[in-house]
């Protein structure tokens, strides 16, 4: 795995389309009631939050003028706010979890559908525009978008709401200051508003200057942390060849390079951290002696009650906690973008692929027509020119060639997988079959391994047993049903003996082979190739190997070059 420099958090204002189309969607009338409805109890929870600070006022006055029976007459009500915006809270954050659920999985079917199709899964690894890690995109990064933009979301409405709504307590309540300075008569109107605004303000600049950078600090830290987490799991993945090797030291070495550049970045992290915490805590300690400097006049003009007092207090509390949500948040929302950004290039991968000029057109005519083919690396030079070929239906070619001449490239041009370079290929895909190298094996039973890429119930049970028996693989009979890892069970040699399996099962009228029994012995190799075609006597097949003996099986030869293609009779 190779280490990138991490990139500089997102700034692109497309990222913020991935968000869009689920609001579009046949879910769409559903997800905006629900919406609708919890932005609706978000400002009714605020409107509460008012009444509680003007039933406050009442309440305190009440209290201090030792007025008992008119304060317990007031708790009915205190009972009802309480228990309304109780109620409130519980049912928004129920229906924030309805609406965030039916969005990832609307979200993940559309993107699984995308990976899924066009082979684009494929793309993704081994194309041009490469995208690392689609399973953390698909499975963390879509469930993460969806939490946390509804809960950065909503919490913002509610403190832009939060914050207008205890602004004009605070302009109201508060009234104006007038004073005499200089022989100037000053008035300001709502200056409690204004004092409480200006002094947040000025704390977020000095926390923005303190614990700005902590942002992309941590930004990167989530990054190395991937590192790691992926080095481990190629240590995972490679754990035989590695022991084989006896490469721990090598491994340690890879790892503890990952682990000092966390340790490198968590220094910084700390760092701002602490800056910020600093300014953070000053501020709370010394938010009150700002509440008490604003409440002077009115101490001066005797014009304060407790009630009104801890109405004030409310007000002006809320009104720094709407405006901090901003600052504190601000992090968040940075990994929010970098979540979108990786979902935006993932989908601007998987819109923009595949980007070469070879064409294929699926016929229902027999044989195989090839035009003009030439092969191309990614970046123009040349892999091989095969030219234009006609495989009559039901021959059997025999591909051949040094290693590197564009083989596997040419098979994976006909499978529709290498696009880059120009020609033209044609053929019946609908019943072809391809074996590379390494068959896949999904976990699973065997039966659903044997069947692949049918589903399990697609075959008889008689048929999968005489298929195994003339892949030589009676000995799996029994393991039919059983479950298990077989790609890590069955030697290489057994995993190409069960995808020829396959092969009988499926009946295809065109198959290619890539090297598919180079894991066998002679006789088992031999005794695939006669019980093919023993079977399937009118196959087209392609086979590219190197074991000269399997040209007894085969009427034509074609031999690829670094700069030639010739194709001779066997037999
Ligand atoms: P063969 O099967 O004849 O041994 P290949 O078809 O595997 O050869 O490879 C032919 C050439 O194509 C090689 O030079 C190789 O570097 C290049 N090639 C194959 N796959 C890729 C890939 N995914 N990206 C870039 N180059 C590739």
């Amino acid at each position: 795995m190779a280490h990138t420099e991490p990139p500089t958090p997102p700034h692109s204002l497309s990222d913020w389309k991935v968000l869009l189309p689920y609001w579009r969607s046949e879910d769409r009338w559903k997800a905006l009631g629900l919406l609708g409805s919890i932005i609706g109890l978000s400002f009714l929870d605020v409107q509460v939050a008012v009444w509680f600070g003007k039933w406050d006022q009442t309440f305190f006055d009440t209290m201090f003028a030792y007025r008992v029976a008119a304060c317990i007459a007031l708790l009915p009500i205190y009972i009802l706010m309480t228990s309304l915006s109780a109620g409130m809270r519980v049912i928004q954050q129920y229906m924030t979890q309805v609406l965030s659920m039916r969005w990832r999985l609307w979200n993940t079917r559309v993107y699984l559908r995308k990976y899924l199709s066009d082979d684009a899964y494929y793309h993704l690894e081994h194309g041009q525009n490469r995208a690392d890690n689609p399973d953390q995109r698909i499975a963390d990064d879509l469930a993460q978008m969806t939490v946390w933009t509804l809960r950065l979301g909503l919490e913002a409405i509610q403190a832009v709401t939060t914050f207008l709504s205890f602004a004009v307590v605070l302009w109201t309540i508060g009234g104006t200051l007038s004073f005499v300075w200089h022989g100037w008569h000053i008035v300001i109107p709502g200056y409690m508003f204004f004092g409480t605004t200006i002094s947040i303000l000025l704390v977020s600049f000095v926390l923005e200057k303190a614990g700005g950078p902590l942002v992309s600090a941590n930004y990167r830290q989530q990054h190395y942390d991937a590192d790691l987490r992926a080095t481990l799991l190629d240590v995972r993945r490679n754990a035989e060849q590695i022991a084989f090797y006896g490469g721990e030291a090598a491994e340690h070495f890879r790892l503890s390079e990952c682990l000092n550049r966390i340790a490198k970045n968590w220094r910084g992290v700390m760092t701002y951290t602490w800056r910020a915490n600093t300014v953070v805590e000053l501020y709370t300690g010394g938010v009150n002696i700002v509440l008490w400097a604003l409440l002077v006049p009115k101490l001066l003009a005797h014009a304060l009650t407790f009630g009104l007092y801890s109405r004030i207090n409310s007000a002006f509390m809320n009104v720094r906690r709407s405006l901090q949500w901003f600052i504190e948040n601000y992090t968040d929302l940075a990994t929010l973008r970098s979540i979108l950004q990786r979902l935006g290039e993932f989908e601007r991968v998987v819109v923009s692929l595949p980007a070469g000029g070879i064409v294929r057109t699926p016929t229902d005519a027999d044989g195989i027509e090839i035009k003009a083919l030439a092969l191309d690396r990614s970046d123009g030079s040349r892999i091989a020119d095969i030219g234009s070929l006609h495989i009559p239906a039901g021959e059997r070619w025999f591909i051949s060639g040094p290693s590197g001449a564009g083989k596997s490239t040419m098979l994976r041009a006909l499978a529709g997988l290498w696009t880059q370079g120009t020609g033209h290929i044609s053929f019946n895909m609908r019943d072809a079959m391809f074996l590379p190298q390494r068959s896949y094996v999904p976990a699973g039973s065997l039966l659903q391994a044997l069947s692949y890429p049918a589903t399990p119930d697609r075959y008889a049970r008689d048929a999968c047993e005489e298929a195994l028996l003339a892949a030589n693989l009676a000995v799996l009979m029994p393991d039919l049903e059983n479950e298990a890892a077989w790609g890590d069970v069955l030697s290489p040699g057994e995993q190409q003996r069960l995808a020829f399996a396959r092969v009988f099962l499926a009946r295809p009228s065109t198959l290619f082979l890539d090297e598919a029994t180079s894991a066998l012995d002679e006789k088992n190799e031999a005794d695939l190739y006669a019980r093919l075609l023993e079977r399937l006597p009118h196959i087209t097949l392609i086979s590219v190997a190197h074991h000269a003996a399997l040209k007894a099986f085969h009427g034509q030869e074609m031999i690829l070059r670094e700069k030639s293609v010739t194709v001779q009779r066997l037999l």
